[in-house]
């Protein structure tokens, strides 16, 4: 090893750090899927398919009916930080799309190999693009397709030997991974049909799931999980602030008066009772503003609270966190799965108060009942 000191400071090629980067930004299968649906969404899509071929380290299709792309557009598709989504830097505040970093594309065609068949309404024909790895136009052909998109990334991480052996060694744990994802975004994405199928060697494509994009999230849930789930679920029941407060005073956290801020839980959470939980942390989704996302803080305080009721037993969990745009901070992790908040003590502390009064009233019946 030469010391990091003796050499001189050189700058990395630019087709290496495209990839170094790119690695970053698509971290796995799952987040591979995740920003083509985000776009699908995102372009207004109501029907989205996903195709995976050999749970998709052969080939990942997502076909939607979204608004198609221009083609003025096409070369700045891929091309890394270009977006239509985001103008400027301000509006990092006012964000009501998924994606805002225009990486997403571009990384992927660092990553393996990127076809793109697209129809936007003011045309009659579609065009059919592929990309080379630095995200350049290399064909262009008219093709027939629909007003929509449909984006092909064949070979993922084929470039990336460590990460392709891992995957390959691991392809069923990312395959669930993926799976686990996908059903996040069909809970919340109502009104939009989403469907998964995986093709294995010559075999049928065979159907994973496929969500009606009904227009609730408990509908979505039925749709997805099946209706045994849905009866052993109740819905979120938030305090407002003035019964945060009271239910506070009783506790130590309320001898020091808390601030809350403006927020909204919707959703829904396993009844407290036996037979209703689960016996992993497999089934639960937390949103902000409809973004799927990582709730470490959050799923720790349901957890504890449910194994007061239920040792060894975890609810099943879909819930929606509403918060002014400007409370929150989506940018932290290339994945956006990392979420910031402001306040954050006080929304898990109302969110554990609320969760013991919604409870609360079942440990009292669980007791009558075992007396
Ligand atoms: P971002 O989503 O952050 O803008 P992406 O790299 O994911 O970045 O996508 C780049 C751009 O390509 C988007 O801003 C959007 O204009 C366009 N795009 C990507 N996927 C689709 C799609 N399925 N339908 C329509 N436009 C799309
Ligand atoms: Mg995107």
């Amino acid at each position: 090893h030469q010391s990091s000191g003796s050499g001189s400071i050189k700058p990395i090629d630019a087709r290496s750090v495209h990839r170094i980067c790119s690695g970053q930004v698509i971290l796995s299968l799952a987040t591979a899927v995740k920003e083509l649906v985000e776009n699908s969404i995102d372009a207004g899509a109501t029907a989205i398919e996903i195709r995976l071929r050999e749970h998709g380290a052969e080939l990942i299709e997502v076909i939607d009916n979204g608004s198609g792309i221009e083609p003025h557009n096409f070369q700045a598709l891929t091309l890394k930080y270009h977006t239509s989504k985001l103008a400027d830097f301000s509006d990092l505040t006012r964000l009501e799309t998924f994606g805002f970093r225009g990486e997403a594309l571009s990384s992927l065609c660092a990553l393996a190999e990127v076809s793109v068949t697209t129809c936007s309404a003011a045309h009659a024909v579609g065009t059919r693009l592929e990309f080379d790895t630095e995200g350049l136009i290399t064909t262009k052909s008219p093709c027939p397709r629909e007003q929509g998109t449909t984006i092909s990334v064949r070979n993922i991480f084929a470039s990336l030997p460590v990460r392709y052996r891992e995957l390959m060694k691991n392809l069923k744990r990312e395959y669930g991974k993926l799976i686990a994802m996908l059903q996040a975004y069909c809970i919340v994405a109502t009104g939009v049909r989403i469907s998964c199928s995986n093709q294995i060697g010559k075999t049928p494509r065979s159907m994973v799931f496929a969500s009606p994009g009904a227009e609730t999230m408990k509908d979505n849930v039925t749709a997805i999980f099946g209706i045994k789930q849905t009866q052993q679920l109740m819905p979120f029941v938030q305090l407002s602030s003035s019964e945060l407060t009271a239910a506070l005073a009783t506790t130590d956290a309320g001898s020091s008066q808390v601030i809350f801020p403006t927020f909204k839980i919707t959703g829904l959470i396993s009844k407290p009772m036996a037979g209703c939980g689960r016996s992993s942390t497999d089934r639960q989704c937390f949103y902000v503003n409809g973004r799927p996302c990582d709730m470490p803080k959050l799923s720790k305080v349901a957890n504890e609270i449910y194994h007061s009721f239920i040792a060894g037993s975890f609810p099943a969990l879909f819930l929606n966190l509403a918060l002014p745009s400007a409370a929150i901070d989506v940018n932290v992790t290339p994945d956006k799965r990392t979420i910031l908040l402001h306040d954050e003590k006080e929304l898990v502390l109302a969110f554990k108060t609320c969760l013991s009064a919604m409870y609360e009233p079942t440990r009292s019946t669980f007791a009558l009942h075992t007396l």
